[in-house]
């Protein structure tokens, strides 16, 4: 068998497998449909590759014709799966630009003008910019983690490889007059490896952003509260960690706020535990819009919710509670017959010094628990200090 030969079955073989690989991942991963367009992109370059080796029924030319349009066409899935996987738009009046006046310059230099070299360099040239497209899309993500920086850089290499080689390769062995020649040249032989080399480097990353992809969204999960959509216990614990530190280290105040829906259980039993559900859901929603990116709010029990204030002392963070109390007490709530009303009761703290979240937590919960004796539907404060800082200051005084 001839080495060219065996070099486009490998190339095919490998995409092919890719293609399979991709698919499968999909069929796992619906919700994905990047993954599908790269399945199709790996396709289309191993159907390129048996266009161009072996001429079908149709004739030489249409083959190679078919053959450059699939290389075309997986370019086009290649660079539009990896800009979409980041959620950037695709620019498909860029590619479809490069591809199609690709395309066009190809079929001229084949059926109206037939020259074998020029072929080579228009579907070359189209090949790189395309490559360089993906690479400008890739720089302003490339900050994002190591397998955008991998990816950013496999586009600009590839793309210099489709410009750069073509050139010094047709300088140096062209111009080509047959296939027969260019077959035989060094031309075909370093494009096959290159390629083989390049959608194995490219298709290894690809995989790596897909399982980190998938491992993100695996622990955005456990930390989210499937019911309500907002954080979760542990999810409510670990963002607020974070914004204590940070917050500690510019120096700025941070208050939590405690909420617990009143009379929940009576709720539940008057108008069912579904309609008790919905009650929490929309509660959350409240709670999530009014607190921004900025906090974190979580619900850290059946009806108890909490929301961490950074930049709030505590008469900002009693406003933030009373804001909410009287708008939540105030207004319909979804899915309960007219007039329900359904309220809630508040307790807030301020950070004092570098106080934990553990008892920044109980001293918000003494001043909730405050709120429910007095009647509920009310906001009650902390104004105790954490006894550690008592402690110091009484150790300094004496
Ligand atoms: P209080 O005003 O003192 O807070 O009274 P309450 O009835 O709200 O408080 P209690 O702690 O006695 O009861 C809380 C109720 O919340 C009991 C439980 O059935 C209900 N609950 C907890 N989690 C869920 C949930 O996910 N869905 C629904 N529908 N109800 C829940
Ligand atoms: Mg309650
Ligand atoms: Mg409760």
């Amino acid at each position: 068998m001839d080495t060219g030969l065996l070099i486009v079955l490998l190339n095919s073989t490998i995409a092919l497998a890719l293609g399979a690989a991709f698919l499968v991942l999909w069929s796992y991963q619906r919700h994905r449909p990047y993954l599908g367009v790269l399945a199709a992109s790996y396709v289309f370059a191993a159907a390129g590759f048996l266009f161009q080796h072996f001429s079908f029924p149709v004739g030489l030319a249409p083959s190679k014709f078919l053959s450059n349009l699939c290389f075309c066409l997986a370019a086009c899935c290649l660079v539009g799966a990896v800009v979409a996987r980041h959620g950037r738009p695709v620019p498909y009046a860029g590619i479809g630009a490069l591809a199609g006046g690709g395309m066009a310059a190809f079929c001229w230099f084949l059926f109206v003008q037939p020259d074998l070299t020029w072929r080579i360099l228009v579907v070359n040239f189209a090949l790189g910019g395309i490559s360089l497209l993906a690479a400008a899309e890739l720089r302003v993500v490339r900050g994002n983690g190591p397998t955008e920086k991998i990816l950013f850089a496999l586009a600009l290499l590839s793309g210099l490889n489709f410009f750069a080689r073509t050139l010094a390769v047709i300088i140096a062995q062209g111009p080509f007059k047959s296939y027969d020649q260019l077959y035989a040249s060094s031309y075909w032989t370093t494009a096959l490896l290159s390629h083989a080399l390049f959608s194995l480097l490219i298709a290894l990353s690809l995989f790596t952003a897909a399982a980190l992809d998938v491992v993100k969204a695996l622990k955005a999960e456990t930390r989210t509260d499937p019911l309500s959509g907002i954080l979760n216990r542990r999810g409510f614990d670990e963002r607020s960690a974070q914004l204590l530190d940070q917050c500690g280290k510019a120096g700025f105040p941070v208050a939590l706020v405690l909420a617990d829906l009143d009379h929940f259980k009576a709720l539940n039993d008057q108008h069912g535990h579904e309609a008790g559900d919905r009650v929490i859901a929309d509660f959350a929603a409240k709670l999530r819009s009014a607190t921004g990116a900025r906090g974190a709010a979580g619900r850290i029990g059946g009806e108890e919710f909490a929301v961490l204030l950074p930049l709030c002392d505590l008469a900002s963070a009693r406003l933030f509670a009373e804001a909410i109390r009287a708008f939540y007490s105030a207004g319909a709530i979804d899915g309960l017959p007219p007039g329900a009303r359904v309220t809630a009761s508040f307790g807030v703290a301020a950070r004092s010094g570098t106080e934990g979240l553990m008892p920044l937590m109980r001293r918000a919960d003494e001043a909730l628990y405050k709120a429910k004796k007095n009647g509920r539907d009310s906001v009650r404060l902390s104004y105790e200090r954490p006894e550690t800082i008592f402690v110091a200051e009484s150790l300094a005084i004496g």
